[in-house]
């Protein structure tokens, strides 16, 4: 009788994180805490533990005690596309890795095992799968024209040909969420510093690749962005680079540099860490009062994954006016907007229905406006806020200070 094969392999995932599947206890915290979880009334399958306990029982199928002596066991192909579904429907928030009594990376189990499917041609999910042709493409997932990066920028903003800080507007602030780049680039220029832009040099981080799993499909590997990016920076001889976007700069923060297998040769700065050092210098002089209660969310992908807490919360108390309030949840305990980790391209409902979560948590201050250090937080809280008829403004902290700085957002 021919030897049978395994159904599922353990591509991409280190011998860690084959440990820690074993290590998990079945405590149940992670499940308390799941946004998506939340969102779906329990859906079967989406809780962490409930996915650590599925991928564990197909290990152990495939190559426990039993498979060795009597040959693995099958796992249906229709078992796995449903386990497929529900790894992607993880926002790769976080929290259930910051709940974790084994200190369970969970993030970074979820891309694994994304990536292990997607290498057997199980996933990703949805549109998810456009990402590889067009960041490989157009180096921009919105299949829009490298050539117009700079499309937005408006005649009144200068910007250097070579400076020591470059702005890394990101693909979606360059082309889609256009106020986020004015008020970031008229921020700079009101304050006096000099800055440069990579232009067509500039690529998409790879941050949609690598959150769905999609690293090595068709060749274009995250390392390739990674490399190009920081060639152009290098290029460009900046010491210290500037994003506004969260999912960018925990791309550049933490997978560059992995990926790459060294230290980035200059600092990565989020724009809210950057406006903290002036403020605390002395160095803004305010125009404007914005006399408003507002609120903040913190991005997972500034928050949770890289620990930028405080700088955010810093400036938005500096801001003239502003009465600063917090949510219930925040900092490592923070609700997930439910726009990452690929949900927001591939199942919108899910992403949409998380931020209505959001938005409450945020109507119970009864601030009048909750801000966020991130697009992709701001369109999926926007959305989440128009789906409920909720009355409160959302706004980017950048878009805040600008406005205080007396500039323009059109
Ligand atoms: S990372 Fe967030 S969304 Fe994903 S399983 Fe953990 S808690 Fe749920
Ligand atoms: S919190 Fe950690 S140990 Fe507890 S069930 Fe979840 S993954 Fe397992």
């Amino acid at each position: 009788m021919a030897k049978r094969t395994p159904s599922i392999d353990t591509k991409n995932l280190t011998a860690v994180q084959l440990m820690e599947l074993d290590s998990c206890t079945r405590c149940g915290e992670c499940v308390k805490w799941c946004p998506t979880y939340a969102a779906t009334d329990g859906k079967p399958g989406l809780a962490p533990r409930d996915k650590i306990l599925r991928w564990r029982q197909y290990m152990n199928k495939s190559y426990g005690i039993k498979a060795k002596l009597f040959g693995p066991q099958e796992i249906p192909q229709s078992e796995l596309e449903e386990f497929k579904d529900d790894v992607h429907s993880c926002t790769t928030c976080g929290i259930c890795g910051t709940v974790c009594e084994s200190g369970i990376n969970t993030v970074e189990l979820w891309e694994a095992l994304r990536a292990n499917l997607v290498k057997k041609g199980i996933g990703p999910y949805g549109k998810q799968n456009m990402f590889p042709k067009l960041i490989g493409q157009y180096h921009n997932p919105y299949l829009l024209d490298q050539k117009d990066r700079l499309a937005w920028v408006p005649d009144d903003v200068k910007i250097e040909d070579k400076s020591d800080l470059v702005y890394f507007t990101g693909c979606t602030a360059g082309y889609k969420q256009l106020t986020l780049a004015f008020a970031t680039s008229r921020v700079l220029n009101k304050l006096g510093i000099k800055f440069a832009m990579l232009g067509e040099d500039e690529w998409c981080c790879g941050s949609a690749l690598i959150r769905t799993g999609q690293a090595h499909v068709n060749g274009m590997v995250p390392l390739q962005v990674a490399k190009h990016n920081v060639e152009a920076i290098k290029k460009m001889g900046a010491k210290k680079v500037l994003f506004a976007c969260a999912g960018c700069f925990r791309t550049a923060k933490i997978d560059w540099p992995r990926l790459l297998g060294e230290e980035l040769p200059f600092e990565v700065v989020h724009i809210t860490e950057f406006l903290e050092d002036l403020i605390k210098q002395g160095k803004i002089k305010w125009e404007k009062s914005i006399d408003k209660t507002i609120t903040y969310h913190d991005p997972c992908h500034l928050g949770r994954h890289v620990g930028v807490y405080d700088a955010p919360r810093y400036v938005l108390s500096h801001i003239p006016g502003v009465k600063f309030v917090e949510m219930d949840r925040i900092k490592e305990f923070q609700r997930c907007c439910g726009a990452g980790g690929g949900v927001k391209a591939g199942i919108p409902d899910l992403a949409e229905g998380i931020a209505q979560s959001r938005v409450k948590d945020a109507l119970e201050t009864k601030a009048d406006l909750l801000s966020s250090a991130c697009p992709f937080c701001k369109r999926n809280l926007m959305d989440g806020r128009d789906s409920m008829k909720a009355d409160i403004d959302v706004e980017d902290i950048i878009e805040l200070v600008a406005q205080a700085l007396g500039l323009k957002l059109d």
